[in-house]
């Protein structure tokens, strides 16, 4: 389906990371897996016990402040000498970029649009996890390191607007958080697509016999359950 009023106006596709190029499996075990286990070697803990210290820390800061973000931060704050690098290399095997996205994203670089990257993970994140994808990216945006924000908020993505110098209406962003990476954007005109990858049945066909089905019909016009979907949307 191709709305010609549309065609033309995109310039720049961007993407969020977790859940939408890469999978969740590296960051939780930098997080979940790295830490406590450097924490348990340093302190000579049993991992168990180390875990759990290291969780209660994490939830005493709460994914609402900036530190939260940081690893050098919790580096510092447990003591911990070992370099992010080494860290990121020790679980670099857990790094899963979904199937689809290099051919897409290689199709959406050679018709000619900008890609740039999204996210609300801190750059070093960011990077680590994209490196093979590196050359289909004009630009990097990290809500928590460029901007000091913790969420992508609609005032994050004006933002990202006027540093590419396009308007809003000229930018597609595709991500798996229903209100950080579609309700936000969409607030200022970017047209938003929400990724739900584990989408078995959508939520237009659940409710097509009652008057909330045509309201569910149009919203789901942008739910995609992979980015394959985007080469074949309105906007594309
Ligand atoms: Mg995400």
């Amino acid at each position: 389906m191709v709305r010609a009023q549309r065609v033309g106006e995109v310039q720049v596709f961007s993407f969020d990371v977790d859940g939408t190029l890469v999978g969740p499996g590296f960051a939780d075990s930098v997080w979940l897996r790295g830490i406590p286990a450097a924490y348990a070697e340093k302190e000579g803990l049993s991992f168990e016990a180390a875990f759990e210290h290291i969780k209660r820390e994490y939830d005493q800061i709460g994914e609402n402040r900036i530190e939260w973000y940081k690893i050098d931060y919790w580096l510092k704050r447990f003591g911990l000498e070992i370099p992010c690098e080494k860290l990121f290399n020790e679980y670099k095997g857990e790094i899963r970029i979904y199937e689809e996205v290099e051919g897409v994203l290689n199709v959406l670089k050679e018709e000619g649009y900008e890609l740039i990257i999204s996210s609300n993970a801190a750059t070093e994140f960011i990077e680590f996890q994209t490196k093979p994808l590196k050359k289909f990216f004009s630009r990097v945006f990290s809500a928590t390191s460029d901007f000091r924000e913790v969420k992508k908020s609609d005032d994050y993505y004006a933002r990202v607007c006027e540093l590419l110098g396009v308007k809003p209406q000229a930018v597609v962003h595709t991500g798996d958080h229903w209100v950080f990476d579609f309700l936000n954007p969409r607030k200022i005109g970017i047209n938003a697509y929400y990724l739900a990858r584990n989408r078995r049945r959508s939520r237009a066909d659940e409710k097509s016999t009652n008057s909330e089905g045509v309201k569910a019909k149009e919203e789901d016009e942008f739910v995609i359950s992979d980015l394959n979907e985007l080469l074949d949307s309105p906007v594309c």
